[in-house]
């Protein structure tokens, strides 16, 4: 049981076991922060502290997720079960479900995505009759979005003349009346927004001390990864549920901060000291995830911010290569000698496509990286971008499960009243929407009283519009005997949507009704994974709840092996062996749109740093002469970035490309660069990209995961199951069964699995293959 501890250092020990008070471990990249806080949560368990008064907050899902494996390996399934962790969304999602109805909410809330939200504030923009070009709907709401994130909640913003002085002098001086009415929309509609997740629970702990203290208590154990990307509404979150015991344990590293944009403030981390009584201040120093080469160059770029914490980091590992730096000419072929030295590496290395990284700076550069694979056959999955649940058909389907759960929601109802059509126009939409304004309803409830109003709408169209109605209803009832998979194939049947596209038969109609099977896939496979868990039913508010706050990260159940493509942004906290950093070029990364200041740039090289402490025995840079942007072919430069890196520690793979760049910043940012360095190593002749041979091909083949057999139609009564019997699941991969209890039906199975730790499933629905 403690064995754990000695996979730790002294330096990583020493937080681990402090028990009590606040503490922060401040350490640079790969210096196991995140094994720190992990097994820290494991130790306070086996100290006796009840899992149920932890909470850990992460900066994914994903990475809650294998935390909380790890500390089941350590603890046991059942104990960590009960552990609250998550992103701070996710959690106080959570929260707001229980304790909303305080502010007004349904317990039910719908959570608007960005696209929703972008939907209602274009809503409002054009019912003040104001010009969409200068109030230009993204920018509101980013506005809004970074107001909410600093708690100027509209009635402070009325408040404050310097904000609103500051919109009018943007050309938007009624971005306040905007934002009211933004608001309350949101309210009327039973919905909050992703900063309302945050706002609202700063608002339920500052003006409701019984929950507050409630919280308090319950969370006596507070541990935050990331610290250094928590904004100023995460950070009195944080600071409000640990103010009682202090017992508060916050990891980061001032070199990471890359959210500024988003709100994030370094200060935190900086300030951490004066926030709590007695503050223990831990460093850790070596490094366990990179080579020294990869060490060394990473530790070579972030010494040129002046804005730092003066940290060390060495790390024991083998020396490793250079950090290898490649030109080509367009995209196109940087594409292609990525792609080819994927292949490469696999056939010299026998590595797994999973091993490999794409990281770029902004995701249209995906394509280039994507269609370089496709012809490889190398299969690959890309992070971010737009999710599949923002897909059309998707969320048309969803929004019709939003309606069941929350008939309020109009977002929900505005893209569903009329698809497929049912003859209920636009025009009827807006008297909908002035009606339920004048009565202070939503739209839904004021469709269900139209008799009673006084509307101008004729009798034909009241019908269509009760039937609507009715047919949601309906959904409302059946949902109560189905699960998530069932009522959303029901609806999909119901309400002709399978129907309608089908009717199109175009190929992107076949690949719309493709992404919908791929839903209901998906949503089948989330209910027998919830029925197996035994104490959770696969009911849809269950579904509706994961997809809210879902993220293409979240999604990755790491049971394909894929090259994983994502912006440098995603990757923060993640590692891979191989790390390829594409389009390394002057304005691009860094981005041109933050070469402004000395402070803008300063983040560009912490996310440089980011991107390069990713990587574990190697890392490549790559950049193109020239590349398409905004739809014109421009002359590329190197990124000052590659310059920035200590010559000892990179090489060039083809001959280096003078710089044409005029310094855009104060001269002293370029006199820290020391010039008489640059472009002295001697380049190293390119190897032409090849194609596979035939026999390559052959070896590669057998290098593709072998994937499982599992048989859906699984019958236990006929499989002799027996505690000590060794089984494979799909997911959990192979375990041993250590208990069988109950009968019939409900007969449930304890199993130790090698992946998944003790699970105990209903064999009625487990994926069990006997071995
Ligand atoms: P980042 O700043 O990128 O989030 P981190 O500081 O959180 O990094 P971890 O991810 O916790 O670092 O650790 C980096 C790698 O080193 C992981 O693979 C981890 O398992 C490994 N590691 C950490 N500490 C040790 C140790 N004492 N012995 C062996 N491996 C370790
Ligand atoms: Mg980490």
């Amino acid at each position: 049981m403690q064995e754990y501890l000695d996979q730790l250092n002294e330096a990583q020990l020493a937080p681990t076991i402090q028990k009590d008070g606040a503490m922060i471990v401040i350490a640079g990249a790969g210096s196991g922060k995140t094994r720190v806080l992990t097994y820290r949560i494991a130790f306070l368990m086996s100290k006796g502290v009840d899992p149920f008064s932890i909470l850990a907050l992460t900066f994914t899902n994903k990475a809650a997720r294998e935390m909380k494996k790890r500390i089941a390996d350590i603890v046991g399934t059942s104990e960590a079960k009960n552990l609250w962790m998550g992103t701070f969304h996710s959690i106080f999602a959570k929260i707001l479900r229980f304790e909303g109805h305080q502010l007004g909410y349904p317990s039910n809330f719908t959570i608007y995505d960005t696209q929703d939200s972008q939907s209602v504030i274009r809503a409002v923009i054009k019912e003040m009759h104001l010009d969409k070009d200068v109030y230009k709907y993204k920018q509101v709401y980013s506005r809004i979005s970074s107001y909410k994130n600093s708690l100027v909640t509209v009635k402070a913003y009325f408040n404050n003349p310097e904000l609103m002085e500051a919109d009018a002098m943007a050309k938007m001086p009624r971005l306040g009346e905007i934002y009211k009415s933004y608001c309350d929309k949101c309210f009327k509609a039973g919905a909050m927004d992703f900063d309302d997740l945050l706002l609202k629970t700063n608002e339920l702990l500052t003006r409701f001390p019984a929950t507050l203290a409630k919280y308090q208590n319950r969370f006596r154990y507070i541990l935050v990864d990331e610290y250094q990307d928590t904004n100023h509404s995460q950070y009195l979150i944080v600071k409000a549920l640990s103010d009682k015991f202090q017992n508060i344990c916050v990891v980061g590293d001032d070199a990471q901060s890359i959210y500024a944009f988003r709100g994030a403030n370094i200060n935190n981390i900086l300030n951490f000291q004066k926030d709590y009584d007695d503050v223990k201040t831990y460093r850790l120093e070596q490094n366990y995830r990179s080579t020294k080469n990869i060490v060394n160059a990473a530790n070579s770029i972030i010494e040129k911010n002046k804005t730092r914490l003066d940290k060390v980091v060495w790390t024991a590992n083998d020396e490793g290569v250079p950090i290898m730096i490649n030109r080509t000419m367009t995209d196109g072929d940087e594409g292609r000698f990525v792609a080819s030295n994927i292949f490469e590496t696999q056939m010299n290395e026998q590595r797994k496509n999973g091993d490999f990284a794409i990281l770029y700076r902004t995701n249209a550069q995906s394509r280039a990286m994507e269609d370089a694979l496709r012809k490889r056959d190398i299969p690959y999955r890309i992070y971010g971008g737009l999710s599949f649940y923002q897909r059309k058909e998707i969320k048309d389907v969803l929004s019709y499960l939003r309606l069941i759960l929350n008939p309020k929601d109009e977002e929900a109802i505005k893209r569903v009243i009329n698809y497929p059509a049912r003859g209920i126009g636009q025009t009827t939409i807006e008297r909908l929407t002035v009606a339920a304004n004048h009565y202070d309803r939503s739209m839904f409830e004021v469709m269900k009283v139209l008799d009673k109003l006084e509307l101008n709408i004729n009798n034909g169209t009241k019908n269509k519009l009760k039937n609507f109605v009715t047919m949601i209803e309906s959904f409302q009832v059946v949902n109560q005997t189905m699960n998530a998979f069932e009522i959303a194939e029901h609806v999909a049947k119901k309400t002709g949507l399978l129907t309608e596209l089908k009717k199109d038969g175009t190929p992107e109609g076949i690949a719309r009704i493709e992404n919908i099977e791929e839903l209901l896939n998906g949503m089948r496979d989330f209910t027998e994974e919830q029925k197996e868990l035994a104490d959770a039913t696969g009911s849809l508010s269950e579904f509706m709840e994961d997809v809210a706050l879902a993220t293409d990260l979240d999604n990755d159940k790491g049971d394909d092996d894929r090259v994983a493509l994502m912006t440098v942004h995603l990757a923060k906290g993640l590692e891979f062996p191989y790390v390829y950093i594409v389009g390394m070029e002057e304005e691009l990364f860094p981005s041109g749109m933050a070469m402004n200041t000395r402070a803008e740039l300063e983040e560009e090289r912490r996310l440089f740093y980011v991107a390069l402490t990713r990587a574990e025995k190697q890392a490549y840079l790559t950049y193109t002469q020239s590349r398409y942007r905004w739809g014109k072919l421009i002359d590329a430069e190197p990124s000052r970035f590659i310059d920035e890196i200590a010559e000892e520690y990179k090489q060039y793979l083809t001959p280096i490309t003078e710089h044409r760049y005029k310094p855009l910043l104060d001269a002293d940012i370029f006199d820290e660069v020391d010039k008489s360095k640059l472009r002295l190593s001697k380049p190293v002749a390119g190897k032409a990209p090849t194609g596979p041979s035939e026999d390559q091909l052959r070896k590669l083949r057998r290098l593709k995961p072998v994937t499982s057999s599992a048989d859906k139609n699984f019958d236990p009564a006929a499989a002799n199951l027996n505690v000590g019997t060794f089984v494979e699941h799909v997911r959990f991969g192979k375990g041993r069964i250590n208990k069988i209890e109950g009968v019939g039906a409900d007969t449930k199975a304890e199993i130790n699995f090698e992946n998944g730790g003790l699970k105990k499933l209903l064999l009625r629905f487990a994926k069990l293959n006997v071995l």
